[in-house]
């Protein structure tokens, strides 16, 4: 299958392309149910109509195995769409509170309206899942939408540009290709919400342009996820548990378990064990596996291979430049400072250092930023509680990795340096809709109690009553 070349979005139609998307939500035909259920509709056909050539532009800008690219992008999207679509009309239809005894007779409600032109800004390494699943959102709650896919998965954004096209909304739902030009003349207009999902540094670029227009934010970042292996841990299980968790899109995972803090009574026998699992996923040359994907390109490439330096390979380390393999690598005797243990690394590079207890492992987590995800493997419950007690996270899995993604009663999203505001289920369309407080009040009655002149009598009834 061939994809056609990637090409940017002219930079000077920028302005009237978001124009565009804001005259279709003034005309007010984004707002009906049917609009919102027809669009669901078409996003869901665009991914089971066509999810060989998607699956065919993941395998050329990650190599992506299919199976990865189906659970994790299209299922995944597809799973979030069926939700929304089935409770569309619940979570959006207004929610009637009580009313105080001072304004009745009257009732009172959270009257759910759409925010308008909402810009979704996504990253290269879910390229279907980070585009798409927050677009459906801010589709039901009945906005407008400009998406900006990422330019470093140029075959995925070309398809699923063309696919958007001709499955939705010509008007209101745009996209715009392209890199930092465009998406910098992107930010330059005017939106009612900017939901950005990538690294905290271009993070803080989009806040700031926000800010220009006082524009909200949602901030789907990234950061060192620490992965607590106890002494009590049942190590094989773990160690599958991580491995798949780690090398999952050769490690390039917004809550991949980023680095390992392991007791160190139990730490020789848990390498034993993640060889283990690794050669059981991968066999004996993860090169030649088609389960396993490639980074995504040289300067990620080069980003990663750099960091090998910072502690002893124990499992792993082979490279090859030409298909930007990386193999599932561990490494050892790695010291705090070192490279590998100061920024996210996004790639199956998965380093481990030796603790003492829980307690210190716990005071390292604390001494960080919050991360994304946290990750605890332990059959004590009272450490399990202490780390879940006493650190921060975005989110959290006991005994597991990635999981608590797939929930979508779990809200998913950052805090602190690993971002701000959370979606998935219900909370995809909360994030997108304003709950505009309504008293409605009956004219049958007027006492004037509440009206000057502000008499003896009246101050004590208002004194009963406020
Ligand atoms: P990326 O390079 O694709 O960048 C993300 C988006 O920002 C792209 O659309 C890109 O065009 C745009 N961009 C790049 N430079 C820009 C600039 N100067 N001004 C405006 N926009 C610009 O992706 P990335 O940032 O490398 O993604 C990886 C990061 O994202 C990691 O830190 C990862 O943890 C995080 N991430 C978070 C989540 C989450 O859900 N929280 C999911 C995936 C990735």
């Amino acid at each position: 299958m061939t994809i056609a070349d990637f090409t940017p979005t002219a930079v000077a139609t920028i302005p009237a392309i978001v124009q565009r998307a804001r005259d279709a939500f003034d005309s007010g035909r984004t707002r009906p149910l049917s609009w919102r259920r027809a669009q669901l509709d078409g996003m869901r056909k665009l991914l089971e109509d066509n999810s060989e050539q998607l699956l065919a532009a993941l395998a050329a800008d990650l190599g992506k195995p299919a199976a990865e690219g189906w659970v994790t992008d299209i299922g995944f999207t597809i799973g979030e769409i069926k939700l929304l679509q089935k409770n569309l009309r619940k979570w959006t239809r207004p929610e009637r509170v009580s009313t105080p005894i001072v304004a009745l007779p009257g009732s009172s409600h959270r009257v759910a309206e759409p925010l308008g032109v909402v810009a979704i800004i996504s990253p290269w390494n879910y390229p279907i899942q980070l585009l798409l699943s927050p677009a459906a959102g801010a589709i039901a709650a009945g906005n407008s939408v400009v998406l900006k896919p990422s330019e470093i998965a140029p075959h995925t954004s070309t398809v699923i540009t063309e696919l958007i096209q001709r499955y939705l909304d010509p008007d209101a739902v745009q996209v715009i290709e392209g890199g930092v030009a465009e998406t910098t003349e992107l930010l330059a207009q005017r939106f009612d919400h900017i939901f950005y999902t990538g690294n905290g540094r271009i993070g803080r670029v989009v806040m700031e342009a926000a800010a220009k227009h006082l524009t909200p934010v949602t901030l789907e970042l990234g950061g060192k996820s620490p992965t607590i292996v106890d002494a009590t841990a049942n190590l094989r299980v773990a160690a599958r548990r991580i491995a798949w968790g780690k090398f999952l899109n050769a490690g390039q995972t917004c809550i991949a378990p980023d680095y390992l803090l392991v007791d160190k009574k139990v730490a020789s026998t848990f390498i034993g064990e993640l060889r283990a699992a690794i050669k059981e996923f991968y066999g004996d040359d993860p090169k030649q596996s088609g389960d396993y994907a490639r980074i995504v390109n040289g300067h990620h490439f080069n980003r990663l291979t750099s960091m090998l330096e910072s502690g002893s390979v124990v499992i792993g380390g082979e490279t090859d430049a030409n298909t930007k393999y990386i193999a599932p690598t561990v490494l050892a005797d790695v010291n705090v400072s070192a490279p590998v243990m100061q920024d996210e690394i996004f790639g199956p590079i998965l380093p481990m250092v030796e603790i003492d207890n829980v307690a210190e492992a716990i005071a390292f987590i604390n001494s960080k930023p919050h991360p994304l995800a946290l990750y605890v493997f332990s059959e004590d419950d009272r450490a399990i509680d202490a780390v879940i007690e006493r650190t921060t996270a975005g989110g959290v899995t006991v005994n597991g990795t990635i999981l608590h993604i797939s929930n979508p009663n779990l809200p998913f999203g950052g805090v602190g340096e690993s971002g701000m505001g959370a979606y998935h289920g219900k909370s995809s369309i909360d994030i997108f809709q304003h709950r505009k407080p309504v008293l409605r009040k009956s004219t049958k009655v007027d006492p004037s109690i509440a009206y000057p002149p502000y008499t003896e009598k009246k101050m004590k009834l208002i004194r009963k009553a406020v």
